[in-house]
């Protein structure tokens, strides 16, 4: 495997509430790779990749991701390391209602103070935005746009900061097959062409040959 980018020790968690507990021995995710993570629904894949991501701590162990181990950072480190080297399309897409499009898709930009809005970001934002066939969306809401075409809306914030890594939870779901197709070429196309480690949960079998690699959850844990 090429050098990890993510790579994460004795991980434990749980939630404040709850039974749930999260024993990680070892997982490594090489640079500029795919892996696809499986499992029944509960297992605790978001929870991961929000371990992962900084957004949640554990209780032990480390996890280290592009160089850096996000459990030693502060809150607000931890939140500018994730905008600036972690793309997420999160499961429910987050997308602010009252937001149109292209605000959506400049959001990291909007509510971070580490990242700078500035006119190339917007060029690329009308660039991606029509690479993946939404140029001429950026001005509704989110209200106005198919489950596809949000899930799309996503992709384009997620890919915009750059990042080293992309984390999508079940970016697939509820989409039909043509969209399914479409949301998964856009993300390839991105990580392939600019070196990036896509890191994937899915249920979805037909879509895992595409990926370098499939890890199935249970095996992760011990
Ligand atoms: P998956 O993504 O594999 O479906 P999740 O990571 O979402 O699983 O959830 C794993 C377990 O943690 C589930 O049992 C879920 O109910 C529980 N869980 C998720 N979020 C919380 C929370 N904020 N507080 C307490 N328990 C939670
Ligand atoms: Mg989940």
């Amino acid at each position: 495997m090429p050098s990890p980018v993510i790579r994460v020790r004795d991980l434990s968690f749980r939630y404040g509430e709850g039974d749930f507990r999260l024993h990680i021995p070892e997982l490594e995710v090489g640079t500029a790779s795919s892996a696809a993570i499986i499992g029944p629904s509960g297992s605790g894949k978001t929870t991961l990749l929000h371990l992962i991501a900084g957004i949640t701590l554990p209780q032990a162990g480390k996890i280290e991701t592009h160089g850096v181990d996000v459990t030693t950072l502060s809150e607000s480190a931890r939140r500018e390391f994730r905008v600036k080297h972690i793309g997420l399309v999160f499961q429910e897409f987050e997308l602010l209602e009252y937001l149109s499009v292209l605000d959506n898709v400049l959001l990291p930009y909007r509510i971070n103070s580490a990242l700078e809005l500035t006119s190339v970001v917007r060029d690329r934002a009308r660039e991606i935005a029509d690479q993946v066939g939404i140029a001429d969306k950026l001005a509704r809401y989110p209200g106005q746009l198919s489950q596809g075409e949000r899930q799309r809306v996503a992709v384009c914030r997620a890919v915009l900061t750059e990042p080293a890594v992309i984390m999508a939870d079940e970016p697939t779901g509820n989409l039909d097959p043509l969209n399914k197709g479409r949301v998964l070429d856009i993300l390839f196309d991105y990580a392939e062409a600019s070196g990036t480690t896509l890191l994937t949960v899915t249920h979805d079998h037909d879509l895992l040959e595409r990926f370098e690699r499939v890890v199935d959850f249970k095996e992760l844990l011990s």
